[in-house]
C-alpha cells in the first residue's frame, strides 16, 4: 500500500505555472475556416486560454481588414463577413481602437538579423506585441517544449509587401528552421539565438500577411 504513482501535471505551455485544464489552439479556430486541417494545439490553463481568447478575436480581425489579404479566398469570404458584422454591431475593438491612429517605425539591423524588411505597421504596439507573444510562445513550446520566461520582452510587425521571400530567405540562410505550420493558410520559421534562446526571431505567415516577431532582442541587443 502506499505505492501511488505521481501522476505528472501538464502546466500550461504559456503561464508555465497553472495546471493546463484544456488543448489550447495556438492559431484559433476563429482565423482558420473549415473545412480546417489538422490544428496546432498545447496545454493551457483556463486563465490563459480566456484572456488569448480576446486576442485571437483581434487578430482575426486584423488579418481580415489588412489590404494584402484583400482578394484572398479565405480571408475574403466567411471570415471577412464576420469582421464586417462585428463592426456593424460595434464590437470589434481591433477597429475600434484603429480609428485615427497608425505608426509606421521601420526597424533597422539588430544582432546581425536583418530587419530591413520589416516595419510596425499596427496601431497599438503594445496590444499587437501581446496577441503575438501568445503565438510564439504557444510555437516555440509545441515544437520544443520549451516555455520563454515570464518577463520575455515580444516585439511584432508586419515584413513588408515584396520582401516576403526576402527575409524567410535570409532567416533560413542564417540557420533558421521551419515552425509548426497550418498549410495552406499558416506557416511560422524561426531562428534562435545559440548564446541565449531566449532570443529568437520569427516569421509568421497568415495567409498573404507576413509577420515578423523578435523575443528578448531589446534586452540583449
Ligand atoms: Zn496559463
Amino acid at each position: 500500500m502506499g505505492d501511488q504513482s505521481v501522476i505528472p501535471v501538464k502546466l500550461c505551455a504559456y503561464c508555465g505555472i497553472e495546471p493546463a485544464v484544456e488543448s489550447e489552439h495556438v492559431i484559433a479556430r476563429c482565423i482558420i475556416p473549415p473545412p480546417r486541417p489538422t490544428m496546432i494545439t498545447v496545454p493551457a490553463c483556463a486563465a490563459c486560454n480566456d484572456k488569448k481568447k480576446h486576442d485571437d478575436e483581434h487578430l482575426r480581425d486584423m488579418l481580415a481588414i489588412d489590404i494584402e489579404n484583400e482578394g484572398h479566398p479565405t480571408t475574403s469570404g466567411e471570415m471577412k463577413e464576420k469582421v464586417i458584422r462585428a463592426i456593424g454591431r460595434k464590437q470589434s475593438d481591433f477597429v475600434k481602437q484603429a480609428r485615427g491612429k497608425s505608426i509606421y517605425e521601420v526597424r533597422r539591423t539588430v544582432s546581425g538579423i536583418s530587419l530591413g524588411y520589416a516595419s510596425r505597421a499596427y496601431t497599438d504596439p503594445e496590444r499587437i506585441n501581446a496577441i503575438f507573444a501568445w503565438i510564439v510562445r504557444g510555437l516555440l513550446f509545441e515544437e520544443t517544449g520549451d516555455r520563454l520566461p515570464v518577463d520575455c520582452i515580444f516585439k511584432a510587425g508586419k515584413v513588408n509587401l515584396g520582401h516576403h521571400a526576402d527575409a524567410i530567405a535570409d532567416l533560413q540562410g542564417r540557420g533558421g528552421k521551419d515552425g509548426p505550420s497550418i498549410p495552406p493558410s499558416f506557416e511560422s520559421f524561426y531562428l534562435r539565438a545559440k548564446s541565449d534562446p531566449t532570443v529568437s526571431h520569427w516569421i509568421l505567415r497568415f495567409f498573404n500577411v507576413h509577420v515578423w516577431v523578435t523575443t528578448n532582442f531589446e534586452k540583449y541587443a
